[in-house]
């Protein structure tokens, strides 16, 4: 038997077939409290310090729904041009999960608070690609099992495993898309660019901090192929809280590659949920997917419906903020940028970080070149989102400033950047620790314009008798000389000078 390839070509699999996406996106709510009791809902603190009696799921203790997260709910729901339910309930979905201590997570089954609408994605190549929403529904958040003593932070391997309930029951609104299909080769990239969208609106909305690192914002993909002839989707696997936008991406295109390898090899795929792993860009497999029927699902009884009334709906509806495009465009004008200047800016996930930026002082030009040029490559370099670089927008306008009053020049600026990413404090305090300013004292200067002057007389010459242009040689070797410090305007000027 020969062996079966791991993964196709990507080219080759979109010969054969067309693949079909489902997107399931998680978000936490930024009430102050819990979905169903009055625990502080903050990210981190100390291990079981944010729990009572209702999120530990203590006998007797009894849930309230948190009125705040329903109307965040239904905001996201209207924002995604979903209908709102008139009547709706919770359910309760049972299975066992040692960070799950009632045994059933409180969730919506067939009665989502919003479903049927649409959110319109831009691409890379500024089309739109309208993505169907099926349902937006309530549930509360797990607890977090910690794993110790393994080298992988798995439960495989480890000596013992440590319980948080901190998280269990902060709200969580699951947004689900109907199939997505058509998308061709671009899969990966839709995938990309719809959570990239409803983080966005999310973020607009102000419902949650929306930090994928965090795990604020998840993302499950859902991804299958179906071969060119073939009338009904295949088999789907669903790859887990995938964790960056690149990320969603990447596994995306793997599953897509990996299916196809096992479905040309006479295989089937198994369906299952599987976990992506960052550092090779594959995914492996998880746990055997349960079908709803397994959850016995059923109303929760200590929760009454909830009717929200239409005059409440058209209130929320009309308070909506202006969406992120509508904002992009007014950006776009304002910063004079053209629509492919503009697209880059949003793709490299940079628009709110150079809006900062200039909010905080810099040229928008300045911001913007910051931003999607030298920081966009470390952030590469550095395996990591651009907004999680350890500098703020507030530091890059003070590096932008100190360009702009001529006491950095544009490398200098760039070694004052890396100063503040490798953790050196602020720009001015890298600037003094590095001795990075300019150097326009115009005594060193000149000292090192003779000198190079000096070492190269049939230069020197030229420019004495008036070909100015010859200048720039010289300007080089100063810069050189002072290791890129030195005013390159002002050094042009003394070569003249000294020359005349
Ligand atoms: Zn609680």
């Amino acid at each position: 038997m020969t062996a079966v390839a791991e993964v196709m070509d990507y080219d080759e699999v979109l010969e054969r077939f067309d693949p079909v996406l489902g997107l399931e996106v998680h978000v936490e709510l930024n009430t102050n409290t819990k979905m169903f009791c009055g625990c502080a809902n903050v990210f981190g603190g100390e291990p079981n310090t944010h729990v009572c009696p209702v999120c530990l799921g203590m006998p007797g203790a009894l849930p309230a729904v948190n009125g705040k997260a329903v109307e965040s709910a239904m905001r996201i729901g209207l924002a995604l041009n979903c209908e709102i339910a008139e009547w709706c309930r919770f359910a309760r979905k049972n299975y066992f999960y040692p960070d799950m201590p009632k045994n059933f997570q409180t969730s919506q089954y067939d009665e989502p608070i919003a479903f049927n609408g649409y959110l319109d994605v831009e691409l890379d190549d500024g089309s739109i690609f309208r993505v169907d929403i099926e349902r937006a529904h309530m549930e509360e958040d797990t607890g977090k099992s910690l794993h110790v003593g393994g080298a992988t932070g798995r439960i495989h391997g480890a000596d013992y495993s440590l319980l948080d309930y901190n998280r269990a029951g902060v709200p969580l609104i699951e947004i689900v898309t109907k199939p997505l299909v058509g998308t061709g080769a671009r899969a990966p990239e839709v995938a990309r660019a719809y959570v990239a969208a409803l983080r966005d609106l999310l973020r607009g909305l102000d419902v949650s901090d929306v930090r994928m690192d965090q795990g604020s914002l998840r993302c499950d993909a859902n991804v299958s192929l179906m071969a060119k002839d073939a009338t009904e989707f295949g088999t789907r696997t669903e790859t887990k809280n995938v964790n960056s936008l690149r990320s969603v991406e990447r596994a995306v295109r793997y599953e897509m590659t990996r299916h196809a390898a096992v479905l040309v090899g006479g295989g089937k795929i198994k369906q299952e949920t599987r976990h992506f792993d960052e550092s090779t860009a594959t995914t492996r497999a998880g746990r055997t997917k349960e079908t709803a029927e397994d959850y016995r699902y059923f109303p929760e009884p200590d929760l009454v419906p909830i009717a929200p009334s239409r005059e409440w709906v058209a209130e929320l509806k009309a308070g909506l903020p202006q969406p992120p495009w509508v904002r992009r465009k007014r950006l776009q004008e304002e910063w004079g940028l053209s629509d492919a200047e503009l697209r880059d800016l949003v793709n490299a996930d940079a628009l709110d970080l150079v809006a900062a930026t200039v909010d905080a002082g810099a040229k928008s030009d300045d911001a913007r070149s910051w931003w999607v040029s030298y920081l966009s490559q470390q952030a590469k370099t550095l395996n990591k989102e651009l907004a999680e670089l350890p500098i703020t927008p507030a530091q890059v306008a003070r590096v932008s400033a100190l360009v702009a009053d001529g006491s950095l020049t544009n490398k200098l600026a760039r070694a004052v950047v890396d100063g503040v990413l490798a953790g050196e404090g602020e720009p001015d305090a890298v600037v003094e620790a590095r001795g990075l300013k300019v150097v326009s004292d115009d005594s060193a200067l000149t000292a090192a314009v003779d000198e190079a002057l000096a070492a190269q007389p049939d230069v020197a010459e030229k420019i004495r008798s008036g070909k100015v242009a010859a200048a720039g040689a010289i300007v080089g070797a100063v810069m050189k000389a002072t290791k890129g410090s030195a005013d390159a305007k002002r050094v042009r000027e003394l070569i003249i000078e000294r020359c005349s």
